[in-house]
């Protein structure tokens, strides 16, 4: 599995490809929204698929990290940009917070950054029905090769019991049947980040409080940006 995700993304990518040419093209209002709903079909499909491709590399052992300079801050504002329809769409806020002393330039797997702060967001829009959300980007630590970050999603949802909260980064793990009928969700994607954000070198947490909301941050120890060095 694990070394055949080119050819289970590409058919997949051609659906969904074709399907935003033709949402864009002039349709009548009936195919329109049966292309709407090709396109959301294909999007969550893809999602899927991409979850149980890593799923897969994990447990083969053939998890890779691909360091890059990169701006962390540009990445905060694109992962909450690319929440906020579905957030607004729920009426919630959604709030970012830069602390002014996390630097913005610095070298990591920038992509496995976004992924993990996007499943953390994500599920904290999915689990909320009403309030606020707020991901946080502060500084940890100061070592010698660069700053540790915490990025910190907090949610004003249906929270976790303390029991549950140990075993949601299990793989295949949700709450309740219930949930999962009205939220969706394959309950990988706590896995995933946790296993993400070791090979990377940081942690993992929760803290919440059934029906009050939960906090889902994690650590991620990074490089100053390799260009800015060379200067
Ligand atoms: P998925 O969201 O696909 O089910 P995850 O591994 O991301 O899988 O999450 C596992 C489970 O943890 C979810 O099904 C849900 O029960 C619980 N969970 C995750 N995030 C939250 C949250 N912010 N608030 C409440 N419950 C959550």
């Amino acid at each position: 599995l694990a070394n055949m995700s080119h050819e289970i993304r590409t058919p997949v990518n051609g659906i969904l490809g074709f399907a935003r040419l033709l949402a864009d093209s002039p349709l009548p209002a009936e195919p329109q929204e049966y292309t709407q709903i090709i396109r959301q079909s294909a999007e969550n499909l893809l999602g899927i698929i991409e979850d149980i491709l890593d799923f897969s590399r994990i447990e083969a052992g053939k998890l890779s990290l691909y360091q890059v300079d990169f701006d962390l801050a540009r990445l905060l504002e694109e992962v909450t940009g690319m929440l906020a329809p579905l957030a607004f769409e729920k009426r919630l806020e959604l709030v970012p917070l830069w602390y002014r002393d996390v630097p913005t330039l610095v070298h990591g797997d920038a992509q496995r950054v976004r992924q993990v702060l996007t499943n953390l967001l994500g599920n904290a829009v999915k689990f909320t029905l009403h309030g606020q959300i707020t991901v946080r980007a502060t500084l940890a630590d100061e070592t010698d090769q660069g700053p540790v970050i915490r990025f910190t999603v907090t949610d004003t949802g249906i929270g976790i019991d303390a029991r549950q909260q140990q075993q949601i980064f299990q793989p295949f793990t949700q709450v309740d049947a219930r949930a999962t009928r009205q939220f969706g969700g394959t309950g990988l994607g706590l896995f995933i980040s946790e296993r993400l954000v070791r090979a990377m070198g940081g942690e993992i947490g929760v803290d919440s409080t059934p029906g009050k909301g939960s906090a889902f941050w994690f650590t991620v120890p990074l490089e100053r940006s390799h260009a800015e060095i060379a200067e």
